[in-house]
């Protein structure tokens, strides 16, 4: 396999295949996936993309997201986000994709919680990103490598040349142009709705190079979903369902919601996951969701792998009450990039998606613009990437590296997801954040492989920029000393 690209994509959800979809055929790109490339948050996705159905309600669009983002958004990148996502998604239905519609063929429109009107456009019922990933999947054109591990990137005097991977064993590939596109951060928490490959190794190379994570304390955790049962990755209860009727009830049928909030369930979803935790805590009550209020053929209909995932649980929806637990979900923090995916201060260097932070999602995310921001950032960044494509030549770089995992690696891995969930999770406090600081610094002094101390260098910097943010904000809720 030959060692030299123009661009190499690093992850293989929406911000990977969109910004392969609109690169040239003509170049030589390489994409590379850590497990199958279906094995992202991508895949997962339920609920939809956001976009404005009309011009007027574009403005709309902007305002909702400003709000969810509780005054620490980025307007301009909102008003990219809002603005663009028209036009990306008429050239997204255009190369083929097909969102669902109604029997006259006209695009079916849902809402989520804290958008103030039906803008959620979605495929499959429940599966949009299924059916998003299967379609870039199809229309790639590069070639991709699978269980493929980015191990470190190949930087040198403020320029990026390729990346180190493990590919049954370590070698280095180089490319003019490198976009992170490695998605969030999930699996640093014992509870989390993410694909397994979603670990941040990305996040902890780039600081170890000194580059800038934006807003790391912003973690959101999703209110609704099925935390019981073993499986890793746990059974998410798409926001569309509160949009269309659910509601957040204890085991008493009390819609507690609205003694938090008078939206009930369709408060952002940092107050929903608060309240969540909170009400449970106060009241010792388990807390449910219920879907009776849907007919059952259309419920199968609607939301198909919620009810067929759930019914192999044990559920017969929508009869049955579904316990419920808030669990994280998605970073609004990231590898800071300006408007055009680059990466400031590392020439070459891109991020985009879940991997980077743009500033779009402020304090906490708008339900649905995750997808919608995958999309209309790789396009951006793919016209920087055009723009400025050179052959400046390659330095080349030592193969070796250092060990990747050392025997009680997985012991830490499993201690640091319980540190995350507990002391930096929905509810933080300075005691509790100092308390996981002092660990982390501790296991990051032990001899261990690299790439558990990708995980924790990230980890620390969530907890650091959470000890710095000493005032609740969105989804960073810190109570204080007297309330521990
Ligand atoms: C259950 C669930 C439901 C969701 N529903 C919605 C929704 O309805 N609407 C919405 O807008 N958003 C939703 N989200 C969020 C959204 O799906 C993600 O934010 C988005 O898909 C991220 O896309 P991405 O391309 O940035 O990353 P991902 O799709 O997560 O892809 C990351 C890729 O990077 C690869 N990778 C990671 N590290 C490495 C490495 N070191 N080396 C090589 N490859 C690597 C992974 O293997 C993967 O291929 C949901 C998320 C989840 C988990």
């Amino acid at each position: 396999m030959k060692s030299e690209y123009d661009v190499i994509i690093v992850g293989s959800g929406i911000a990977g295949l969109h910004t392969a979809l609109k690169l040239p055929k003509e170049l030589d790109v390489l994409v590379l996936s850590k497990d199958y490339a279906w094995e992202c948050n991508t895949f997962y996705a339920q609920g939809g993309v956001a976009v404005a159905p009309t011009k007027e309600d574009i403005a709309v669009h902007v305002k909702d997201t400003l709000l969810a983002g509780d005054g620490h958004c980025d307007p301009q990148m909102v008003e990219i986000l809002c603005n663009e996502a028209q036009d990306v998604i008429k050239s997204f239905i255009a190369d083929g994709f097909e969102f669902d519609k109604d029997a006259q063929g006209n695009l079916l429109f849902t809402r989520e919680a804290a958008h103030s009107t039906d803008r959620i456009l979605h495929a499959g019922g429940d599966a949009t990103g299924r059916g998003i990933h299967h379609f870039l999947m199809e229309k790639l054109k590069f070639p991709i490598l699978y269980n493929t591990q980015v191990t470190d990137l190949l930087i040198k005097d403020n320029v990026c040349y390729g990346v180190k991977v493990f590919h049954k064993k370590k070698f280095n590939f180089y490319a003019k142009k490198i976009v992170i596109a490695s998605g969030g951060v999930g699996s640093l928490y014992e509870f989390h709705t993410n694909a397994r490959t979603i670990s941040a190794d990305m996040h902890g190379i780039c600081l170890k190079y000194g580059i800038e994570l934006k807003d790391m304390e912003m973690m959101q955790f999703h209110p609704t979903v099925f935390v019981k049962g073993n499986a890793v990755r746990k059974q998410l209860l798409s926001e569309a369902l509160r949009g269309e009727g659910a509601k957040i009830v204890d085991a008493d049928g009390k819609r507690f919601l609205f003694d938090y909030d008078s939206r009930g369930e369709l408060s952002p979803r940092n107050i929903v996951s608060q309240a969540i935790f909170d009400y449970s805590q106060k009241n010792k009550k388990e807390i449910y969701l219920d879907v009776s209020s849907f007919e059952e053929e259309h419920f199968k209909v609607r939301f198909p792998s919620i009810y067929f995932n759930m019914k192999n649980l044990g559920y017969n929806l929508p009869k049955d009450l579904i316990p419920i637990s808030p669990a994280f979900h998605y970073s609004m923090g990231g590898i800071k990039t300006d408007k055009d995916g680059k990466v400031p201060s590392i020439k070459n260097l891109y991020a985009v998606g879940e991997a980077a932070c743009t500033g779009v999602h402020g304090a906490n995310r708008l339900a649905s613009n995750s997808l919608l921001e995958g999309l209309v950032f790789s396009k951006r960044t793919v016209k920087d990437i055009l723009k400025t494509l050179d052959s400046t030549p390659f330095v080349r770089f030592d193969e070796e590296g250092e060990v990747l995992v050392k025997e009680g690696d997985k012991v830490l891995k499993n201690e640091l997801r319980s540190i995350m969930w507990n002391y930096a999770g929905i509810v933080r406090s300075e005691k509790n954040l100092e308390k996981a600081l002092n660990r982390v610094e501790e296991m990051l002094k032990l001899q261990t492989g690299k790439l558990i101390k990708l995980r924790l260098l990230t980890s620390r910097e969530i907890i650091k920029s959470a000890l710095k943010r000493k005032v609740s904000l969105g989804a960073h809720y810190i109570i204080g000393e007297k309330e521990v």
